[in-house]
């Protein structure tokens, strides 16, 4: 980080220099050229230690509230403001054409303060904001009535006026660390109510950032947290208790991973009933000591960690069972399936059918039926199938046993499966949802869409071997001799449940192996490799495009 002195003044002319103080200088800047720092992204909004922006901007209902309409009408009439606060991140400044078109050169600054004001500020701008009704300004003599318009429908003599004469004051920080940025945020928003996951974040701790990675509505891959209904502040897929302003997306994600971290499914006495979700003293807990964890991908909560793909995995899963299934005409409310401690249940269980049928059984799992039979559960109105509150649950030779009963004075409820799911978040809702579910899958696994598959998915070298001593180094197809280019093919096919032993291998020669081609699913051709995918093309078995799709497979998985 390059310390800003005399003599490199030049350089910040943007910034009209006021004084410097102890690690940045004061400034103040116009408000065009201000804008538009913001809009072409030198002043980025979203650092990673901060949580800062929760208004709708991007909704297409997004009007604005009293404090931001206030905050533009008091700007614009000429009142002070605060200054607002930006953290030099660069040493190397870039041309930037300013408001007025002039060259100038700048520094790549990030919002510091949590970017309330500058938000606002920039909404107006383009045109998302508009002053109050009634907003009038007097300008060289005369009075324009400019109420509930925007920046964009000022006149442009009122523009021109404005631009010129209004600056913001700005403090820039020069020599901050992450650690240090991250302190100033929450001193800067005190002021303001911050809420917890904020505050964690500005910690820049690595389960923060990989809960922000993987669950927030800004940055998550997944659907489920992402896709919101049109214009809506709500997601698509999602209760509206789980709607992103509340931030509650990443603390599904927060969850998940700290109770997988801890095994904590494993640990609970027979005779508590604990919450599935952790306190906010413990989860705070975890944030800080994750302070002192080891950098690097070797953390606990590291976004390349073991805990962390274990999460992505699951999260994948149930954006599939999820988004795949929303058209399924026996839910029209299908989004209120899908709550908080739903998602907690399933993501927890998925954990457990991971360990139970290895990584790919679940990976590859069939959405559909798994769905198909979920809703069979969800809708049933048998009354045997009912969950007695407060009681611990264990499956005994294929039986859902009480296995210990709190005391209580009034008689135990009774709840319905598809309430225990949408809201039952303690340790026994968790157990007898999950053992329901288990002795059904007991009975016919397949019908819950899982088919148990090899955790090894290729022949290895030696087994290769173990084939060729056994049948000769010949095509098994009947009647062929060929003699070269042998692959080790499943007879029972891997993604089929198919072993990778060598009971289960053979000797193909690659015509013979293509030719099975005709039967084969995604997880086959993912099998073969690039060659033997463009002689498939060459014969006409199948089209680019699906070539395409498994090479795409191949690349995620690493393959080739
Ligand atoms: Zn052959």
């Amino acid at each position: 980080m390059k310390l800003v002195n005399e003599n490199n003044l030049e350089s910040l002319k943007g910034f009209n220099y006021v004084r410097m103080f102890l690690g940045g200088y004061k400034g103040n800047i116009q408000f065009g050229t201000y804008m538009e720092l913001f809009r072409s992204g030198i002043i980025d909004p979203k650092p990673t230690y901060q949580r800062p922006y929760t208004y709708d901007d991007e909704l297409g209902t997004y009007t604005g509230n009293t404090w931001q309409k206030n905050l533009i009408s008091n700007f614009l009439r000429g009142d002070v403001i605060p200054p607002l606060s930006l953290r030099q991140v660069n040493d190397k400044p870039i041309d930037f054409q300013d408001y007025n078109q002039q060259y100038i050169e700048l520094y790549i600054q990030e919002l510091l303060d949590g970017g309330h004001r500058t938000r606002t500020f920039f909404n107006f701008y383009q045109g998302l904001l508009t002053v109050p009704k009634g907003f009038t300004l007097e300008i060289n003599g005369k009075s324009y009535d400019l109420g509930e318009k925007s920046w964009v429908e000022f006149p442009p003599v009122v523009k021109d006026h404005l631009s010129k004469t209004l600056v913001f004051d700005i403090d820039v920080y020069t020599t901050l660390t992450d650690t240090l940025a991250g302190e100033k945020f929450r001193t800067l928003n005190n002021l303001h109510v911050m809420t917890d996951p904020q505050w964690r974040n500005s910690y820049r701790k690595q389960i923060s950032y990989s809960c922000r990675q993987l669950g927030s509505f800004d940055s998550s891959e997944f659907e489920i947290f992402t896709k919101r209904e049109n214009g809506v502040n709500k997601l698509l897929y999602l209760s509206s208790k789980v709607s992103h302003t509340g931030r509650v997306t990443d603390e599904i994600v927060s969850v998940l991973s700290i109770r997988i971290k801890e095994n904590f499914l494993s640990n609970i006495e027979p005779d508590k009933y604990p919450s599935l979700v952790p306190s906010k003293t413990k989860i705070d807990d975890v944030y800080e000591n994750d302070l002192h964890e080891k950098k690097g991908e070797s953390g606990s909560y590291h976004i390349n960690g073991k805990i962390m793909k274990r999460v992505k995995l699951i999260l994948s899963v149930m954006n599939r069972i999820i988004v795949n299934n929303s058209n399924d005409k026996r839910f029209k409310k299908i989004n209120t399936l899908w709550t908080k401690s739903s998602l907690v249940k399933l993501g927890l269980m998925l954990n457990d059918w991971i360990e139970k049928y290895g990584h790919f059984s679940i990976e590859l799992m069939d959405e559909e039926l798994f769905f198909n039979k979920l809703t069979s559960y969800l809708l049933t109105t048998v009354k045997e199938l009912s969950m007695v509150e407060n009681c611990r649950y264990e499956v005994v030779n294929g039986e859902l046993k009480i296995v210990h009963k709190k005391t209580m004075k009034s008689e135990r409820s009774k709840y319905r499966f598809q309430g225990v799911w949408k809201t039952g978040i303690n340790i026994n809702d968790y157990e007898w949802l999950k053992g329901v579910i288990e002795i059904d899958m007991k009975k016919n696994l397949s019908n819950w869409g899982i088919v148990i598959l090899d955790s090894q998915r290729r022949f290895t070298t030696k087994q290769r071997q173990q084939v060729e001593d056994r049948d000769g180094c010949v095509c098994n197809h009947d009647g062929c001799d060929v003699t070269e280019n042998l692959q080790v093919d499943h007879i029972k096919p891997w993604s089929k449940g198919g072993k990778t032993h060598i009971d289960n291998g053979q000797l193909l020669c690659s015509d013979h192996n293509l030719e099975k081609t005709d039967t084969m699913d995604d997880e086959q051709l993912v099998d073969l490799s690039t060659d033997d995918l463009q002689g498939l093309i060459i014969k006409g078995k199948i089209e680019l495009g699906k070539v395409m799709e498994i090479q795409e497979i191949k690349k995620q998985r690493g393959i080739e």
